[in-house]
């Protein structure tokens, strides 16, 4: 079957998200016979791929790589057998935009990709409890971490621009009756999160809703936060009950290959994709490396200025940021954010480099028990 006849809007999978740029990767695989698809859902070495199609379930073994970060994941676009092959294959995961990456969890301390080809981070952040501007800040240093395109994942500097658009949504604005303490509240999170949109939503109330639908109708999107901030009231108001229905309805095939439907990734009805994964929603401490500067540009900026280059802005003379702290000019509660956040990310690093360090000496002893080998075959030889 061919889909060339289809104008890259009218293509099956444009509601998933497809655009020209994954044509045109796309373009070598479709030559070969291969059907594009996203991967909806990855379960031990299985996924669900959203096809022209339909959803198939195929088998990742031949794209199974040494890169952790490079396993298929929620959100990457993928090139798999044609549907009526038996077993079926995911044969080739196209070049990344974006990557969604935890770096830690108790067992290993490499990163562990969670989501892929996000555009928007949607920050979910409760008005029925305190402001938490610390929490916030972690969160869009999170947002900031995810990477862009085939770069190595923890080192490529990302501008506002290039990686997934942070934006805070602040729900439950129902249970803040008074405007002018709500635009207050909006205000302090936009001091904490300069050029970060900061939208209002009553779910309850259906208010902010259409402003929110416009924001995530252009490219895929995920929802982070707290435990009862309100994301799954936001998922079920942005998709409508009817179109959760729809999708279940369209899903359901008796066939076996074609499978039930995951909530995982979902086509939103007014445009956009929304990524929902247990994965997601259990994120703990995440690599926010990469964000730190951009979500603390102004301290980076002043720690430019300190007299010394790997100044800690602790009590060295000369200290920029300290002056600005003096000054009133930086709030030291930023500061203190800033350190935390800092702390937190060198923990990581020596974490993952305790691991290299491992695999190192692991190599060395390798590669010593070989020569060891070698000297006693040479010997045998000569002896
Ligand atoms: P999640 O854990 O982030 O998915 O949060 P939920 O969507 O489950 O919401 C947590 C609680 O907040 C639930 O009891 C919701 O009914 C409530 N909630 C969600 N949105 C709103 C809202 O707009 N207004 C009010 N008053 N409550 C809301
Ligand atoms: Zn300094």
């Amino acid at each position: 079957m061919s889909f060339s006849s289809y104008s890259v809007s009218s293509h099956p999978l444009a509601v998933y998200g497809w655009d020209e740029g994954w044509e045109a990767e796309f373009a070598p695989y479709a030559a070969q016979g291969l059907l594009p698809g996203r991967v909806a859902r990855v379960d031990r070495g299985l996924c669900d791929v959203i096809t022209p199609v339909g959803t198939v379930r195929a088998d990742t073994e031949f794209v199974v790589p040494r890169d952790p970060m490079k396993v298929v994941c929620t959100g990457d676009w993928v090139a798999v057998d044609p549907e009526d092959s038996d077993p079926l294959y995911v044969r080739t995961l196209l070049p990344r935009r974006t990557a969604f990456v935890r770096s830690t969890s108790s067992k290993r301390s490499e990163g562990q990709v969670l989501a892929t080809n996000i555009d928007h981070v949607v920050i979910c952040v409760s008005l029925a409890v305190e402001l938490d501007l610390g929490r916030i800040e972690r969160f869009l240093a999170l947002a900031m971490s995810s990477s862009g395109g085939e770069a190595p994942l923890h080192t490529s500097a990302l501008s506002w621009e290039s990686g997934a658009q942070p934006v805070v949504v602040l729900t439950k604005a129902d249970l803040v009756p008074d405007a002018v303490t709500l635009s207050h509240l909006v205000q302090d999170v936009e001091t904490t999160a300069p050029g970060v949109p900061v939208l209002t939503v009553s779910a309850t109330m259906r208010d902010g809703l259409d402003v929110l639908t416009a924001v995530v109708g252009g490219g895929t999107s995920v929802l982070l936060g707290q435990s009862g901030a309100g994301k799954s009231t936001l998922a079920n108001a942005l998709l409508g009950e009817d179109v959760m229905e729809v999708q279940a309805a369209r899903d359901v095939d008796g066939k076996g290959r074609h499978t039930t439907t995951t909530r995982n990734l979902l086509a939103l009805p007014s445009g956009g994709v929304l990524i929902d994964t247990p994965g997601l929603r259990g994120v703990g401490l995440w690599d926010a490396e990469a964000g730190v500067g951009q979500v603390f540009s102004e301290i980076e900026e002043l720690a430019g200025r300190c007299r010394f280059q790997d100044c800690a802005h602790e009590s060295e003379p000369g200290c920029a940021v300290l002056a600005a702290v003096d000054d009133g000019e930086l709030p030291v509660r930023r500061l203190e954010s800033y350190r935390k956040l800092m702390r937190e990310n060198q923990w990581i690093v020596a974490k993952t480099d305790a691991r290299l360090r491992a695999e190192i000496k692991r190599d060395w002893k390798r590669k010593g028990a070989e020569g060891r080998a070698a000297m006693e075959a040479k010997r045998g030889r000569t002896r």
